[in-house]
């Protein structure tokens, strides 16, 4: 199918929209998101990745007061319950929680005891509730694949590829990262368990959508969320480039068979702006763009901010999309250099935006 790549102008203008529309992906009308930011410790290093990582407090359960500084250590037993009962106050039919780090299976015990009490939580009566695991793979094993095939998860695989596509994924505690990421893939099709590939592309490999997404099919792999790495500098040749892997990527996935792409949704808002708030380690509640990027934009932590489970943190506090754009815009001004890669960035969500929605089946 013939198409246009979005200008950078159709882009700026489509961002205006979308910052007036508001949000949708957050809070829809059905269902209810949370996230959970269980640890600051991962086998990995990856070099688009701005979490603010630490080995150093692994295995000590933070103790849940706001503190200055970037809080550390694992979130305990405690606050995570906090995060459910958090979740349960929401008024919507269906319920979802999505677990991210630092890597969630290095605290897999407290993750499983969240669960269960979110399963068994008497607000949450019949509401559908759904785990959504974020991780590396490392720490999947076929004994763990057997009792996630047990539960209500969908597993969101964070691997970019093959051996090439990986060469941005840096080792740090492991030292057979190829052979577990594939060890991952392979047991996480043969299990059964729900899942989809999530891969992130650097400016640096801006025109890999395609052959990521060959990929995934050639592994088996359900479906693929293709994203572009946020925190660094696009380029417009390189802005171009990922637009032309995207339509691309989009037309393999007509064919019949192939995995689900779920860029097709478009209604996705501009990274890093996100509407999802997600709870620290130590309780503290905030947009979850302030996690995302604390290493490199650490401003971002004051503005982005909405409390603390223990101080009455609430759901309703969620800034809209030109709140956070605003805020944004406070903590890092599009005239200074973090700031225009942050806006840059916000161009590149929109550009995808206009080339999915020309793109879509009419
Ligand atoms: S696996 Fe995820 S949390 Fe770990 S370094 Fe890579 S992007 Fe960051």
């Amino acid at each position: 199918m013939a198409y246009r790549l979005p200008t950078r102008e159709q882009a700026a203008r489509r961002l205006k929209q979308l910052l007036r529309r508001g949000s949708r992906t957050a809070a829809s009308e059905r269902s209810e998101r949370l996230m959970l930011m269980l640890t600051r410790s991962c086998e990995l290093r990856c070099s688009y990745c701005w979490v603010a990582l630490s080995e150093e407090h692994y295995g000590r359960f933070n103790p849940g007061r706001a503190s200055p500084g970037t809080p550390s250590g694992d979130m305990s037993p405690e606050t995570l319950r906090a995060a459910v009962d958090l979740l349960m106050r929401s008024d919507r039919p269906a319920l979802e929680l999505q677990a991210f780090g630092g890597e969630p299976l290095r605290v897999w015990p407290t993750l499983r005891g969240g669960l269960d009490y979110a399963l068994q939580h008497p607000e949450r009566g019949d509401r559908e509730i759904e785990l959504q695991l974020t991780t590396n793979g490392m720490g999947l094993t076929d004994g763990l694949l057997e009792e996630l095939s047990h539960l209500p998860v969908i597993v969101q695989l964070s691997v970019d590829g093959g051996d090439r596509h990986s060469r941005f994924r840096r080792a740090h505690l492991v030292d057979d990262e190829g052979r577990r990421r594939q060890d991952a893939v392979a047991g996480l099709v043969a299990s059964g368990v729900r899942h989809f590939l999530n891969t992130t592309l650097v400016p640096a490999a801006a025109e890999e959508a395609p052959e990521r997404y060959a990929w995934a099919q050639e592994q088996g792999l359900d479906a693929v969320q293709i994203n572009y790495a946020t925190g660094m500098a696009w380029s417009e040749p390189q802005r171009l480039a990922y637009l032309e892997g995207l339509a691309q990527a989009l037309e393999l996935s007509r064919q019949p068979r192939s995995p689900r792409l779920f860029n097709w949704g478009h209604e996705a808002d501009p990274v890093p702006l996100c509407a999802d708030l997600i709870v620290d380690v130590d309780g503290s509640l905030t947009h979850t763009g302030a996690l995302f990027h604390e290493a490199r934009f650490p401003d971002l932590g004051s503005v982005y901010a909405r409390g603390h489970l223990a101080e009455g943190a609430s759901l309703d506090s969620r800034l809209d999309l030109l709140e956070l754009y605003l805020a944004t815009s406070t903590a890092y001004p599009p005239s200074t250099e973090k700031g225009s890669i942050l806006l840059e960035n916000m161009l590149l969500g929109a550009s995808c935006d206009l080339l999915v929605r020309q793109l879509a089946p009419r």
